[in-house]
């Protein structure tokens, strides 16, 4: 398979590709060696992946998901049942970490995408 023009697959295709944890370009290949470490090169494509930086951007979007998911739940099942704080506690931190942890490689896959198909590897500012 030849290297896809970055500009040719649509934004939608890019966004859901890398949130599966696929090889934006190709959709088949792993995007991922470990939990957040991309591949150097697709295993399909062989497209490079191993020089884009997506930085802050996974954490930032996780953080702002989660928090707008798990505080108005939150808030909600206080204003209606007015649960006990161990109650809050054993609910909400547990709902929280397995959504950080299972939104990060998500979204991380999902900034790749589309810092390659914007042919940004994250590093322009330095
Ligand atoms: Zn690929």
């Amino acid at each position: 398979m030849t290297h896809a023009d970055p500009q040719r697959i649509s934004v939608r295709s890019v966004l859901s590709r890398g949130f599966r944890r696929r090889c934006p370009s190709c959709g088949t290949g792993r995007l991922f060696r470990t939990y957040l470490k991309q591949v150097e090169n697709c295993e399909t494509c062989a497209t490079e992946f191993g020089h884009i930086r997506a930085d802050d951007i996974p954490a930032y979007f996780t953080v702002l998901l989660v928090g707008h998911m798990v505080v108005p739940l939150a808030v909600m099942v206080e204003q209606l049942y007015h649960p006990s704080q161990w109650v809050h506690l054993s609910a909400w931190i547990p709902l929280t970490l397995i959504m950080t942890f299972g939104l990060l490689p998500r979204i991380k896959g999902a900034s790749v995408g589309v810092l390659w198909r914007l042919r940004l590897s994250g590093n322009e500012m330095q």
